[in-house]
């Protein structure tokens, strides 16, 4: 299993706010390399399937609507230890409770448009990864 890599989504309302550029600068400025990265969209069908792990959650059904409500930017990120930095890059999932600096805390409005995915394992990372990109679109 790699430990040098990380998925992560600009979600739908980072999207919409205008800030892909500025949090792909602030991923790269935190030694993160791009290795694949795509613009798309998630059907409800997909964000679903994506999020299948909180299925039994009572946010489930909200979680779904939002990740389909706009179009998203995926992509796989490397560095050494990626999963657990990115997570400290991103800061927590209530971006009211989130380190200042951090990109929820800088970009984020809510618990539910919070800005950012990142993956919370190494083999999430992989399987979040498979799901978007090709071997082809993987660098
Ligand atoms: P992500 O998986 O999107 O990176 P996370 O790992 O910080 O976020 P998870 O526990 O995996 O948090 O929850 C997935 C998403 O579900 C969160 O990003 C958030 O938008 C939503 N969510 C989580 N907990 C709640 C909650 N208590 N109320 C509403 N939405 C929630
Ligand atoms: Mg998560």
């Amino acid at each position: 299993m790699e430990t040098n890599k990380t998925f992560t989504m600009i979600k739908p309302d980072a999207v919409a706010n205008g800030h892909i550029g500025a949090i792909l600068d602030h991923i790269t400025k935190g030694g993160f390399k791009i290795t694949a990265l795509k613009y798309t969209y998630l059907s409800p069908e997909k964000a679903g399937e994506f999020y299948a792990v909180h299925k039994e959650r009572p946010f489930y059904a909200d979680l779904v609507k939002f990740m389909s409500s706009g179009p998203i930017v995926a992509a796989i990120l490397e560095k050494e230890n990626a999963v657990a930095d990115f997570r400290t890059l991103i800061g927590a999932t209530d971006p009211s409770k989130a380190e200042a600096g951090t990109i929820r805390a800088l970009f984020a409005k809510s618990i539910d448009a919070n800005a950012v995915h990142g993956s919370d394992s190494d083999e999430n990372a992989a399987i979040e990864g498979s799901f978007f990109f090709s071997a082809f679109e993987k660098f």
